[in-house]
């Protein structure tokens, strides 16, 4: 399987901010590319964005909460395309609050989009890639996989257990062909971090751009992490020469933590 134009992609989360980018670095790279997130609305416009033929691109609803959702999304792609040879779980939440306002409902929702929606697509997609003795997984984490911040527990925890996730995913599949690997992007150039800051901004009585500015101080590079960025990185995983790579976690966060 060395031609790009054979391989499909699969981009949970892909009508946000980084799964739109995902998505259209790789069609232009010349993949074939599913975007899946729960509201088809948004699914579209991402989609009709990116590609607006949709000849290499397939929108489809899913909610990775749902395993039965996830195994019907597997059954679609196989009569489509055959098959998924790369995963992307990008799907991701995050809701600022402090430990003790935190609900149990946040606590839930945020373990269970984040840790078990790609525990899901890992069950559902990686026994074909080790059948088929080729494959990537490419978990999207966040600097929170290694360092912690305050009021934003549980996303932390839910990035340390998937690097946990991916570590080991990485060590069952390493005889198989398959690399299974991490991204771990620092604040982005996106909506999800504008909402965050408004309502930061909202809570502290300080600016949406004072917050902002914040962020972006927080990394030596003094700015916020473009999603193309993260989008070059997925491109190099996902490619046949980084066959050798695999249980990395590896930061795009203007340098913001070295480790
Ligand atoms: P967005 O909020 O812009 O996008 C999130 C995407 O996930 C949307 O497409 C959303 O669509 C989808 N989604 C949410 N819940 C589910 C679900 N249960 N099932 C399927 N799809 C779901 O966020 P970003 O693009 O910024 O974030 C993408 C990833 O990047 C996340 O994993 C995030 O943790 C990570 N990240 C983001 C950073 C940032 O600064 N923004 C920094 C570091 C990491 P829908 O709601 O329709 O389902």
């Amino acid at each position: 399987m060395s031609d790009i134009r054979d391989k499909v992609v699969l981009v949970t989360g892909g009508s946000g901010g980084l799964g739109r980018a995902l998505g259209r670095a790789f069609v232009d790279a010349g993949y074939r590319v599913v975007l899946t997130a729960r509201s088809q609305a948004k699914l579209q416009l991402a989609a009709q964005a990116i590609d607006s033929a949709q000849e290499r691109l397939l929108a489809l609803t899913c909610d990775v909460t749902n395993k039965d959702q996830v195994v019907a999304l597997g059954e679609q792609i196989h009569a489509r395309w055959g098959g998924v040879q790369i995963l992307i779980n990008n799907a991701g939440i995050a809701r600022a609050v402090s430990f003790l306002d935190m609900t149990d409902a946040q606590w839930e929702e945020i373990l269970r989009t984040n840790i078990t929606g790609t525990y899901n697509c890992c069950k559902v997609f990686l026994p074909d890639m080790i059948k088929q003795k080729w494959g990537r997984v490419i978990n999207i984490g966040s600097t929170t996989c290694k360092v912690a911040y305050t009021h934003v527990s549980a996303y932390t925890t839910s990035k340390h257990g998937l690097l946990g996730l991916t570590r080991s995913l990485a060590l069952e599949s390493a005889r198989h062909g398959v690399t299974v690997n991490a991204i771990c992007p620092g604040y982005l150039d996106n909506e999800l971090t504008r909402d965050n800051a408004r309502r930061m901004a909202q809570k502290t009585g300080r600016s949406e751009a004072q917050i902002l500015a914040t962020f972006a101080a927080s990394a030596p590079q003094n700015r916020l992490i473009e999603p193309g960025e993260v989008a070059n990185l997925a491109l190099l995983m996902a490619s046949e020469k980084m066959a050798g790579m695999t249980g990395q976690a590896i930061n795009v966060d203007g340098g913001a933590v070295m480790a």
